[in-house]
């Protein structure tokens, strides 16, 4: 329970992903990409919670295959990007938009973000940030239908938020992110210890989100490409960023996690 008497559960879905369960002291919930419906619907149950809204960050299967049957037996509202690709909505959002829900209380900022997708969005809102699949703790998404340059611009804008904010990804990548991240930064304190962390996490079954923005700016490579030993890293001349950011995305997509 935060300050502003609002609950957060992560839950896990389908192979690596969570959904975002957000309720009030009155037992209204939201939740944020429902992959699948089953987790959500046990929730509900488990806490006799009823859910009022959804909220959708972009298309893909694994964030929204959950949606039309949770719409269906509860009502909630589905709030989504203006994207033919997700069929059902009740608000489709767009940028800078304010989204006042009455229960639970919060009001959400609307971000659009290209670069994992070209309609992909985020809410900010009550101190929390649901990114989706473009920013994640020590990575960031896949370029699927942006170019580097819009998703370094998307990126810059979810990093000038409070450094506060708690940020909501919907993957559990972090472990695999540490280590990529490591082979560009082999020298940065913070991330040694975050993968520490994340390590001993890991290893109990736990999520290792949300975590604060501050924290991500110390070590997540993909918010750090002007920091010197990034740079230095990767051997640019000049003072391209989109370049920079551009090769780092790839070596990451090249990246395999070493079998230990
Ligand atoms: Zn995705
Ligand atoms: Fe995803």
């Amino acid at each position: 329970m935060n300050e502003n008497g609002l609950h957060l559960s992560t839950l896990s879905a389908l192979a690596d992903n969570y959904i975002w369960l957000l309720a009030d002291r009155t037992g209204a919930a939201i939740v944020v990409d429902p992959g699948e419906a089953g987790p959500v619907r046990a929730e509900l149950a488990r806490i006799g919670l009823r859910l009022t809204a959804i909220l959708l960050t972009h298309h893909h299967a694994d964030h929204i295959g959950g949606v039309e049957e949770l719409a269906k037996t509860t009502g909630a509202r589905i709030y989504a990007p203006r994207d033919e690709r997700i069929a059902v909505a009740d608000v489709r959002v767009a940028d800078g938009d304010m989204l006042r829900l009455e229960s639970p209380d919060i009001c959400f900022e609307v971000l659009e973000l290209p670069g994992h997708t070209r309609s992909h969005v985020a809410y900010f809102g009550a101190g929390l940030l649901f990114c989706g699949d473009t920013l994640f703790s020590a990575g960031c998404g896949r370029l699927f239908e942006g170019t580097p340059a819009q998703m370094l611009a998307s990126l810059d804008r979810l990093a000038a938020l409070p450094g506060e904010t708690q940020v909501c990804c919907a993957h559990e990548y972090t472990l695999s992110n540490c280590a990529f991240a490591r082979t560009i930064e082999p020298g940065n304190a913070a991330l040694a210890a975050r993968t520490t962390q994340v390590q001993a996490l890991r290893e109990h079954g736990a999520a290792t989100l949300p975590v604060t923005l501050a924290d991500e700016r110390t070590y997540n490579p993909f918010l750090r490409v002007d920091s010197a030993e990034v740079i230095a890293h990767l051997d640019r001349s000049g003072n391209d960023r989109a370049a920079r950011f551009a090769e780092l995305r790839r070596r990451k997509d090249e990246f395999r996690m070493p079998v230990s």
